[in-house]
């Protein structure tokens, strides 16, 4: 009886031991994956706003379907779309005209810290407009492919200037299911192409 209630009494250390490892674990793994589909769903939900805005320039035939917006600690600092048809401005791009609305919203040209959502993969220009502007993260929907299957360039800048396998994490791909709906309506859309 007495060995009996030492073995119980060591089994019941055991377990208050255990608790807060055991707990500690479950909060640590449910913590992951609650970060994990919160981040997943803030990055789709910031490119919806970007494929809104998009969705304003293919309505009011500014240029292609290109929609950006610039977020800084969580709040939309910035956002733009291509208006290269209506500003006849070849550097019109989404992205251009995003960071230069964060830089009126900040006051600063400086955007670190900032991180950009935009429907297609960044040209070349606007990849360093980003950088130029200490934009912190790229993150885009439909590919450089994706831009070249509705009939614009970014093909043939990228094989004169290449360099995007030295980017490493600096561009990531979000939302490109619903990036490729867009280029789908903007397709089906009356619009000029440039
Ligand atoms: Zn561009």
């Amino acid at each position: 009886m007495i060995i009996h209630n030492k073995y119980l009494g060591l089994l019941g250390l055991a377990f208050f031991a255990l608790i807060p490892i055991l707990f500690n674990s479950c909060s640590d793994n449910k913590e992951k994956y609650n970060n994990k589909d919160k981040q997943k769903m803030e990055h789709i939900d910031y490119m919806k706003l970007a494929i809104e805005e998009a969705t304003k320039g293919i309505e009011a035939h500014d240029g292609g379907p290109f929609g950006s917006v610039i977020v800084k600690d969580g709040k939309i600092v910035g956002r733009g779309h291509n208006c290269v048809l209506s500003h006849n401005d070849a550097t019109a791009h989404g992205e251009v005209s995003a960071i230069r609305d964060a830089g009126k919203t900040l006051g600063t040209f400086d955007l670190s810290g900032c991180t950009i959502y935009t429907t297609g993969e960044p040209c070349h220009m606007c990849l360093c407009a980003c950088m130029w502007a200490n934009i912190s993260k790229v993150y885009y929907g439909c590919t450089i492919e994706d831009n070249g299957r509705i009939g614009f360039r970014d093909d043939k800048f990228d094989k004169i200037f290449g360099g995007r396998d030295k980017l490493g994490d600096f561009m990531e791909e979000v939302g490109r299911k619903e990036c490729l709906d867009l280029f789908d309506k903007y397709n089906a859309s009356k619009h000029d192409t440039y």
